[in-house]
C-alpha cells in the first residue's frame, strides 16, 4: 500500500474514532484523547515543525545561489508575487459571488451574547519594512518565516557572486539541504499515525457542534473552496503550467491531507515542498523559492471563509455592504494575508481586520469559531495547493529561459 492510501486511511480512521467516542463514550474519549491521540498528533506536529526553518534556510539559500543571477531571482519573484495576488482576488470574488448567491446568513441567531476578542493584526506598512531581520538568529529562533526568507536570499546571493571562495560553505548547504529532505522522507512514514491521533483529538473533540446551525455557511465556504481549486487551479496548471490537472491533484494529494491534519500551511511546509519537487517535478530552485513565500503570504482558502464570514455577518446583523465596502474586503483581505503566517486558526485574526474595515461588529467572529477548526483544515489544504500550483505555473514559464541558455552554453562549447 502507498503513503498516500495509508494517510487517507489514518484520517478517515481518525475522524471515525473520534465521531464515535463523542457521541457514544465522552469519558472513554477523554482519557484516549490524553494518552494516545494528542500525543500521536502532536508528535507528528513537532517533527514536521521541527524541519521548517532549517528547511526554509538551507533550501532558499541553495535555491538562490545556485540560480545565480539575480535578474532571473527577480523574474521568478515577480511572476510568483503576480500569481499570489490574482488568484487571491479571485478567490476572494468567487466567496463573495456564493455569498450573496446562498445567503448562508438569512437565518434567526441569536447574536446577544456574541462576544470576540479580536488580536492585534500586523499593519501593513510594518509588515513590510519588518521583512529586513535585525537579527536573523532571533528571526529563526521565533521562525519569522518573512525575515528568514530575507536573510537566505541574501545569503545565497553572496554566494553565488563569491563563488569559489565561498565553496565550503555551499558544500555544507547542500549537505544542509540533503538532510533535511532524508528526514523529511523518515517523518512522513510517521503521517498516517500523526494524521489519524489529529483528526481523532479534533473531531472528537468537538463533535458536530454548530454544524447544523451553521450548515449553510460551512457549505458555501467548502464550495468556494471546491470551485477555486478546479476551476482557477485547474485551468491555472493546465493553460498556463501545461500540466494535466489530474496529475496535478493526485501528485500533491499526500501534502493536502497532511496540510488538512495539522490545520497549518508553515508546518506543512518540508511536505508540500518534498511532494511539489519528487511527485510535479517542479525543479529545486522554484520549489525552494516559491511554497515558503506561498506558505506565508498566500492563502487563498482563508480569503474564501474571510469573503463568505463577512457576507455572513451582514447578512446576519442586517447590514447592507456598497459595492465600496466590498473593493474594501477584498483589498483587505488580499493584504491581510501577506503579514500573517499559515498557522491554526490565523484566518479569524485577519478576518477581524477585514470586519474592522467594513464596520462590521467584530463580535460576529464569535458565531462561526465553534465550527471554523473543520473549515480551517479543509482551507489550509487549499492554501498549501495555491503555492503548489503557483510553483507548477512559474517553472513552466521560466523553462524558455533554461532551454535558452542550456542552447547558449552548448553553442559555446
Ligand atoms: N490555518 C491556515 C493556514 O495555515 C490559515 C488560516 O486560515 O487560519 O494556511
Amino acid at each position: 500500500m502507498n503513503l498516500t492510501t495509508k494517510i487517507f486511511i489514518g484520517l478517515i480512521l481518525g475522524a471515525v474514532t473520534g465521531l464515535t467516542l463523542h457521541f457514544a463514550a465522552p469519558d472513554l474519549f477523554g482519557t484516549l484523547d490524553t494518552f494516545i491521540f494528542n500525543p500521536l498528533g502532536t508528535v507528528f506536529l513537532n517533527l514536521i515543525k521541527m524541519l521548517v526553518v532549517p528547511i526554509v534556510f538551507f533550501s532558499i539559500t541553495l535555491g538562490t545561489a545556485s540560480l545565480g543571477d539575480p535578474k532571473k531571482l527577480g523574474r521568478i519573484g515577480g511572476k510568483t508575487v503576480a500569481f499570489f495576488l490574482v488568484t487571491t482576488t479571485i478567490a476572494i470574488s468567487i466567496a463573495l459571488s456564493l455569498a450573496y448567491i446562498f445567503e448562508p446568513g438569512n437565518i434567526s441567531i441569536d447574536t446577544a451574547d456574541a462576544s470576540y476578542e479580536s488580536e492585534e493584526a500586523p499593519g501593513v506598512v510594518e509588515t513590510f519594512t519588518g521583512i529586513i531581520p535585525t537579527n536573523p538568529i532571533q528571526a529563526m529562533a521565533e521562525g519569522n518565516m518573512l525575515q528568514i526568507i530575507a536573510f537566505s536570499i541574501f545569503i545565497g546571493l553572496a554566494l553565488a557572486i563569491l563563488g569559489k571562495k565561498t565553496e565550503g560553505i555551499m558544500k555544507l548547504i547542500e549537505q544542509g539541504n540533503d538532510i533535511m529532505m532524508y528526514l523529511v522522507n523518515l517523518i512522513m512514514r510517521f503521517a498516517p499515525y500523526g494524521a489519524f491521533g489529529l483528526l481523532a483529538s479534533a473531531i472528537g473533540t468537538m463533535g458536530l457542534d454548530g454544524a447544523q446551525a451553521m450548515g449553510m455557511y460551512m457549505i458555501v465556504v467548502i464550495l468556494g473552496l471546491v470551485i477555486h481549486a478546479i476551476v482557477t487551479y485547474g485551468s491555472a496548471v493546465s493553460f498556463l503550467g501545461k500540466m494535466n490537472p489530474i496529475k496535478f491533484f493526485k501528485g500533491f494529494f499526500p501534502a493536502m491531507t497532511v496540510g488538512f491534519s495539522t490545520s497549518s500551511s508553515s508546518s506543512t511546509l518540508p511536505i508540500s515542498m518534498k511532494t511539489a519537487q519528487e511527485n510535479l517535478n517542479v525543479p529545486k530552485p522554484v520549489s525552494s523559492f516559491v511554497q515558503p513565500l506561498g506558505a506565508t503570504i498566500n492563502m487563498d482558502g482563508t480569503a474564501i471563509m474571510q469573503g463568505v464570514a463577512t457576507v455572513f455577518i451582514a447578512q446576519v446583523y442586517n447590514t447592507d455592504l456598497s459595492f465600496g465596502q466590498l473593493v474594501m474586503v477584498v483589498l483587505t483581505a488580499v493584504l491581510a494575508s501577506i503579514g500573517t503566517a499559515g498557522v491554526p486558526g490565523v484566518g479569524l485574526i485577519m478576518l477581524a481586520m477585514v470586519l474592522n474595515q467594513v464596520q462590521l461588529p467584530v463580535e460576529g467572529i464569535a458565531l462561526i469559531i465553534g465550527i471554523d477548526r473543520l473549515l480551517d483544515m479543509t482551507r489550509t489544504a487549499l492554501n498549501i495547493t495555491g503555492d503548489a500550483a503557483c510553483a507548477v505555473v512559474v517553472a513552466e514559464s521560466e523553462k524558455k529561459y533554461d532551454d535558452a541558455s542550456e542552447e547558449r552554453e552548448a553553442m559555446q562549447a
